[in-house]
């Protein structure tokens, strides 16, 4: 029978021969292999808001294969001690929300992925951006224009990327779309879709707080519908009409949207009809219609698996964990330079963020209001 230290050899001797060990997706075996091999390969990464979706992000995390969950910021120690068993991270990299600026001292930290409520996206990013670090930042990636300009210009000025947590824009059956799209098999873009909601529960919950959530359910879910127009028509909007509705003011406090249903128009002519609420179930569909075809997606954002067909039948990519994608995605555009298909970066971030301003402005004035994302 062959010995542990054997099979330890022959993986060494393999990892050499191999450096790019990548077929070997999924073990932390392998992760330490390339680790070992190449470490400008993976991308180091600290978590910061050890809440739900930052740990959907830290369990995907662990199949990803070009970044390593290494450090945690958080403001609860019993959360830090519990993420530094499961995962393995070391005391030197956990802070909380008062000292890690100190991360810039830490060489083992490249980037920190800021996944807390929306009004704190802004001045942590910056924080982070001065102490030299990468950031990833969820979605929205804050409250509006003015502050995801800042947040841009920090980041350039210190050298570091910025990026969205914006899965969808790596998820291959949307990419089929958009293929589809650019390679004229839909024709002519003349109209989009998007419905984009759910019904939230406990009435307390951050997302519910104007100044947590920086409004309601346009910031977090009716921006899917946003920044879906934008990849699946391919164009950026140029106006909007907008008109909400509220049935639960008790529940949707003054700032916090509960449905608004909004119209685009785009420089080419075509137009979109899209609807973002608190307030109603199983609305998760996008529909792009062509003068040469169609293309649909439902579930369209959801965790997957995504699905969708066209006018030539099913789409049929496979499902695979978005977190897991995007951070190995992510990591090749830190750490390699490279461009995605469709770009996550602060800019994008920003310009969603125009465009919810834009909607918003006109709910209240009740009239067409212009856009402009140049940048
Ligand atoms: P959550 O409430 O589950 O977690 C938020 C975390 O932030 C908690 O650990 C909380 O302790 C911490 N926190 C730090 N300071 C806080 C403060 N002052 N008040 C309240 N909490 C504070 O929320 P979540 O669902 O994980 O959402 C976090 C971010 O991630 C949001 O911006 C949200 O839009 C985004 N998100 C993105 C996706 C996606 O698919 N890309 C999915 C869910 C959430």
């Amino acid at each position: 029978m062959k010995s542990r230290r054997d099979f330890l050899q022959k993986i060494t001797l393999s990892a050499m021969a191999f450096p790019f060990a990548h077929h070997l997706q999924g073990s932390s075996l392998s992760k330490n292999i390339t680790v070992g091999a190449n470490r400008e390969e993976v991308l180091r990464v600290a978590i910061m808001g050890l809440g739900s979706y930052g740990t959907r992000v830290a369990e995907a995390m662990q199949d990803s294969t070009r970044s390593k969950l290494v450090g945690v910021i958080s403001g609860t120690p019993s959360k830090i001690k519990d993420w530094q068993g499961k995962y393995g991270i070391p005391e030197k990299n956990c802070y909380n929300y008062e000292n890690f600026d100190q991360i810039k001292d830490n060489p083992d930290i490249d980037a920190v992925y800021i996944i807390t409520p929306n009004s704190l996206h802004k001045d942590q990013a910056i924080r982070v951006a001065n102490a030299g670090k990468h950031v990833i930042c969820e979605k929205p990636m804050a409250l509006n224009e003015k502050e995801g300009r800042e947040m841009v210009q920090a980041c350039k000025k210190n050298n570091v990327k910025l990026l969205v947590g914006y899965r969808m824009r790596l998820e291959p059956n949307t990419l089929e779309i958009v293929r589809m799209r650019e390679e004229d098999e839909l024709g002519k873009i003349m109209f989009f879709q998007g419905l984009s909601g759910f019904r939230i529960g406990d009435p307390n919950q951050w997302r519910l707080d104007k100044d947590l959530a920086g409004g309601g359910a346009m910031m977090d879910i009716g921006i899917y519908s946003v920044n879906g127009a934008r990849y699946m028509v391919g164009e950026d909007p140029i106006w909007v009409t907008a008109q909400e509705t509220k049935t639960d003011p008790e529940k949707f406090k003054e700032g916090v949207d509960e449905t608004i249903q909004f119209q685009f128009g785009f420089p080419s002519g075509a137009v979109a009809s899209c609807l973002s609420t608190y307030n109603m179930s199983h609305l998760d569909r996008f529909f792009l219609n062509g003068q040469k075809g169609f293309a649909e997606l439902q579930p369209a954002t959801g965790y997957g698996p995504i699905k969708g067909r066209t006018h030539k039948g099913p789409l049929e990519k496979p499902h695979v964990t978005h977190q897991t994608v995007q951070m190995d995605e992510m990591s090749d555009m830190i750490l390699k330079g490279k461009e995605p298909k469709l770009p996550l970066d602060g800019v994008e971030g920003t310009k969603d963020l125009i465009i919810i301003d834009a909607i918003y402005k006109a709910v209240a004035s009740g009239r067409k209001e212009k856009i402009d994302v140049t940048f």
